[in-house]
């Protein structure tokens, strides 16, 4: 996201998030907790594809660290996020849900059900 970038439509919301997206560029931002991370639509794509693939179950992932066992790097980054089992459930919503609203928009824009006068 651009630094000019204002997260000005919400795409969809979650128990601990939401995603934004800039009017202008079209780029994303996504508020999860403490974080705010600003990405294209490509890689917000990687990072959601990312999250999704996580297996929650493997309890070899819960050796790293007490309380905020799954950790992840993201897109473009040298970083690491920390979450919790509880926290990747909800992010999943919250990327699905934002996918589903940014599938739905393009869709709606291309068969000209959005954007024409009355
Ligand atoms: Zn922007």
């Amino acid at each position: 996201m651009e630094n000019s970038c204002q997260p000005s439509e919400m795409l969809f919301s979650s128990q601990y998030g939401s995603v934004y997206q800039c009017r202008q560029c079209a780029h994303l931002q996504i508020e999860f907790g403490n974080l705010i991370i600003g990405y294209t639509l490509e890689a917000f794509r990687l990072f959601s594809g990312l999250i999704n693939h996580i297996d929650l179950e493997d309890e070899d992932l819960y050796h790293a660290h007490l309380h905020r066992p799954i950790v992840v790097q993201p897109v473009c980054s040298t970083g690491f996020y920390c979450f919790s089992r509880q926290e990747i459930r909800d992010l999943r919503d919250l990327l699905t849900g934002a996918l589903t609203m940014l599938d739905l928009d393009h869709y709606l824009t291309q068969h000209h059900f959005k954007n024409q006068t009355p």
